[in-house]
């Protein structure tokens, strides 16, 4: 992976199933979310450790690795 300065984790409303993983691994609180509900990361709080990257299923493969710069959020607010 490139610097992670230049990048940012964000989770695909449309792919993720809201399995909970990220949220489960996330050591900060970064990846939120409630129960069916999709989920977020909060930017303010993700330290980039790519935990929840790893853990997202392959079947949904929602966390997305972007540049840093990026308009996309995510959604999910
Ligand atoms: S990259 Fe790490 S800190 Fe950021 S949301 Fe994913 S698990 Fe949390
Ligand atoms: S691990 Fe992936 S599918 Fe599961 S809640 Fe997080 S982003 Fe969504």
């Amino acid at each position: 992976m490139v610097c992670k300065d230049l990048v940012k984790f964000v989770i695909d409303p449309d792919k993720c199933t809201a399995c909970g993983a990220c949220k489960r691994i996330c050591p900060t609180g970064a990846a939120q979310g409630e129960k069916e509900v999709v989920h977020r990361i909060e930017q303010e709080l993700c330290i980039k450790c790519g935990a929840c990257h790893e853990v997202c299923p392959p079947k949904a493969q929602a966390v997305m690795i972007v540049p840093a710069h990026a308009e996309h959020n995510g959604g999910g607010d």
